[in-house]
């Protein structure tokens, strides 16, 4: 099998395991994670509780970790590599003589190092992957089994197969004028309503002979058609826990100890693991339950819907300035710093009647993890941020005891709607709070002189609780000038008198 490398941020976002790669002259899929070879020290470790805790569920694996991507620093050395297996298996011959049946449609195994050895004129020809393949919503694909398709039946006949290859506007849709012919004078013609059966449930990017059971129908697909992949992430914001080093430890074993301890006599059993019987040590019977107890309410809290606990994290911020959120010890990092803009210092302006709040949001942690794939249609999540519980898609491993994820530190702004207001006005809707968004981002991009690609939104919008609100953001590193950029819309300043540094916290 041939074997490639590629490195970048477009894993997560178009071309996770399973995507495939299609250059002028090869093309190939990319390999499920367990043939992604880290170098030791590149397989840094996320630590996101609150997405890592719905990924676990998602996938039904109660180990599963997030681990940052291969990144590609290094000129030197050893670098972390990221394989890709030869896909698909059949080739269409490239021969130059015209020929009344097309180009010749040949297996790899007919192949030698690469090329076609015609026997009949002694001559190496070139190949080209065929551009059909056949998969399922789910994910899977398959090579289509050109005998069986040209007999209408399983077929022992050995004749050559051709193929007269023809490409129609909107192939996307999977229409196609091509036909293949067998020497035995068989011939079938392919088009968008073949029917091809069964999904065979192949996942070529995990392992030659790894398949799952499948029950869905198996289409006709271009390999570089756009619906050919279509990524699921899950993203959120991080919220800190404002925690002490005992709630850290709580947080750190809490799966494997902490969670079946209600008792004094659990504690002391507890203090007798290894691995926590150390750091316990310091404290006492009382403040490891009150710990315990507080990390249990922390673990229901996560089960709201991922946008409300953020939504109510942003608006907790106070009026005075100081910020909310807190430094995470462990990473020495501020996860979350959100300051209110005071009302006295906005602008009179019309739109801002529907605002409640504005926040500066001088500090976020965006991450967003991969879960799987599906083809055809894609599977997004909700309003609530939230994907739907039993949602198609395909594992990206064999083991799935980890997912590639990505984390953005960035800036921005947060505006919190009076719901009233916006009930009576507009009848705000996630669309319509969108809609906002894209023109405060137009707005925001000439303030801090920067593409409108370079920010982000995030819709809040909750009907029945109440909770309206639009986050703005920047989509890669920001520091200092997105904060000064949404000060400076809502204040109606000219940015350019500003210097960003004195918004820095
Ligand atoms: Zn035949
Ligand atoms: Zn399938």
């Amino acid at each position: 099998m041939g074997k490639g490398q590629m490195q970048s941020i477009h894993l997560v976002t178009h071309r996770g395991p399973g995507a495939l790669l299609n250059t002028t002259n090869a093309t190939a899929i990319i390999a499920g994670l367990d043939d992604w070879h880290y170098v030791p020290g590149d397989a840094h470790p996320i630590d996101e509780p609150r997405l890592t805790m719905r990924l676990r569920r998602h996938c039904k694996a109660p180990a599963l970790t997030l681990r940052a991507l291969p990144h590609s620093t290094q000129k030197y050395g050893a670098r972390t590599k990221v394989t890709a297996w030869q896909f698909p298996e059949w080739f269409l011959v490239q021969n130059t003589e015209a020929h009344k049946l097309g180009r010749r449609l040949v297996h790899i195994s007919q192949l030698d190092d690469g090329n076609f050895h015609d026997h009949r004129t002694n001559k190496k020809q070139k190949v080209l992957p065929v551009h059909f393949v056949q998969a399922c919503v789910s994910g899977h694909i398959d090579d289509i089994n050109w005998r069986s398709f040209v007999h209408h039946k399983a077929s022992e006949c050995t004749h050559d197969l051709w193929m007269d290859e023809g490409m129609d506007e909107g192939m996307d849709e999977g229409g196609t004028n091509s036909t293949v012919r067998c020497e035995c004078g068989a011939q079938r013609t392919l088009s968008a309503s073949t029917v091809f059966g069964r999904c065979s449930g192949r996942q070529p990017w995990l392992g030659d002979d790894e398949h799952a059971t499948c029950t869905n129908r198996s289409r006709l697909l271009l390999r570089d058609a756009a619906h050919a992949y279509f990524p699921q992430t899950l993203t959120v914001i991080t919220i800190p826990d404002v925690s002490d080093p005992l709630d850290k430890i709580m947080h750190a074993h809490w799966d494997t100890i902490f969670q079946f301890v209600e008792t004094h006599a659990e504690i002391a059993k507890a203090r007798q693991k290894r691995v926590v019987s150390r750091l316990l040590q310091p404290f006492s019977e009382e403040s490891i339950l009150a710990a315990v107890a507080h990390r249990r309410e922390i673990n229901t809290r996560d089960i709201q819907p991922l946008k409300h606990v953020e939504f109510d994290a942003f608006v907790s911020a106070c009026v005075d300035g100081a910020a909310n959120g807190a430094a995470d010890g462990a990473a020495n990092e501020v996860m979350l710093m959100v300051r209110e803009l005071p009302r006295e210092q906005w602008a009179d302006m019309a739109w801002m009647s529907v605002l409640r709040r504005a926040m500066l949001v001088h500090r976020l942690r965006e991450v967003t993890a991969l879960l799987g794939f599906t083809r055809f249609e894609a599977t997004a999540p909700d309003e609530q941020g939230e994907l739907p519980a039993n949602a198609p898609r395909s594992a990206l491993s064999r083991e799935q005891n980890w997912l590639p994820a990505h984390e953005n530190y960035s800036e921005g702004i947060f505006l919190e709607f009076d719901p009233n207001a916006v009930r009576a006005e507009n009848g705000a809707t996630y669309a319509q709070l969108s809609a906002l968004a894209r023109l405060l981002i137009a707005e925001i991009a000439v303030k801090c002189d920067c593409a409108e690609a370079d920010l982000k939104e995030r819709i809040y919008a909750h009907e029945a609780s109440g909770r309206f609100g639009v986050l703005i953001y920047g989509a890669a590193d920001a520091a200092g000038t997105l904060v000064a950029a949404g000060r400076a819309l809502l204040c109606n300043e000219n940015p350019r008198l500003l210097s960003p540094e004195i918004f820095i916290p």
